[in-house]
């Protein structure tokens, strides 16, 4: 019977990534019931839980006190107090604080119960039109070198790439991607999703530096990037996409295709089926 429950329950609760309407009822009714709210910033809780007419007073569990905040956590449990988890946006766990304290809450056997919704993850790949499996990287490392080699080690997975990105990092990111996975590859750069300049952008890895570029308004705000995966035969013909993929830019496909043949030697099969989906992806 819920009344006899002795121990608290720990509720990770979803908030929006932009637009605050995005959040569930059932969100609302936990952070309005739970006996304490923890926030990665209280502050930007604050503002959420008062848009909602909520009067809380969250406490803090970020990366830097999460160790501290967890004890706390636990305690209000063991205490039968029901507690919500919510970062600054989105899903807390993915790429934010939350794993480590639900971690210990699931070790001690506690109850740890979702309470799904925004997540800029899912959001993006709703609407990337990527199908079936994919890989979520969260954030690349900062630094040129490690993000080589991460991209390096993920080059021949046959399936999407979902990667968060800041602003400050996105042209060189996508410089990297396009260097080491190929320029022939789709990618989706989904911005500022659920907000007032939100936008969805399709194009071949090649071409996004830049469009990028061409338009510093294209890089501000918050970054999904999806990019499809690699192709069935990327060892055999992944140069020969490459010069397909130049030639493509400036002829018809009819023309691009016979022309990487010749230089290439790749099966012209191949070439053919490449530069269909190089045009579809251009089109869209
Ligand atoms: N926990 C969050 C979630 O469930 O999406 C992610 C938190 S992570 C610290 C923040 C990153 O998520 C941003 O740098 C960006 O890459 C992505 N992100 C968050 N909100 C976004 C939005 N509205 N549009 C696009 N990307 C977003």
């Amino acid at each position: 019977m819920e009344r006899e429950r002795q121990r608290g329950r720990l509720y990770v609760v979803a908030t929006p990534i932009g637009n605050l309407a995005d959040i569930s009822l059932r969100a609302l009714d936990i952070l309005r019931s739970a006996d304490a709210i923890f926030a990665e910033d209280t502050r930007v809780t604050r503002a959420l839980l008062g848009h909602h007419g909520i009067d809380a007073k969250p406490r803090a569990l970020h990366a830097h006190n999460e160790a501290r905040a967890a004890c706390e956590v636990l305690d209000a449990l063991e205490a039968g107090r029901d507690v919500a988890l919510v970062s600054d946006a989105g899903t807390p766990g993915i790429s934010d604080p939350g794993a480590r304290v639900v971690h210990l809450a699931l070790a001690a056997e506690m109850d740890v119960v979702p309470i799904p919704g925004a997540s800029a993850l899912a959001a993006a790949l709703s609407v990337s039109g990527q199908q079936g499996p994919f890989a979520f990287l969260g954030f690349l490392p900062s630094k040129r070198a490690a993000r080589r080699r991460t991209l390096e080690e993920w080059r021949k997975f046959p399936h999407a790439l979902v990667l968060y990105e800041a602003p400050h990092r996105i042209l060189d990111c996508i410089a990297d991607l396009a260097d080491v996975l190929g320029g022939a590859r789709n990618a989706v750069i989904a911005r500022e999703l659920t907000k007032l300049f939100e936008s969805i952008h399709a194009c071949r890895l090649a071409d996004a530096y830049a469009w990028l570029a061409a338009d510093s308004n294209r890089q501000r705000g918050e970054f999904v990037l999806i990019v499809s995966g690699a192709p069935a035969d990327d060892d055999d013909h992944a140069e020969a996409r490459r010069v397909l993929a130049a030639l493509l830019a400036e002829l018809p496909v009819k023309s691009a295709v016979k022309m990487a043949v010749t230089i290439t030697g790749a099966p012209r099969n191949v070439l053919y089926a490449a530069a269909i989906e190089m045009e579809r992806a251009r089109e869209r």
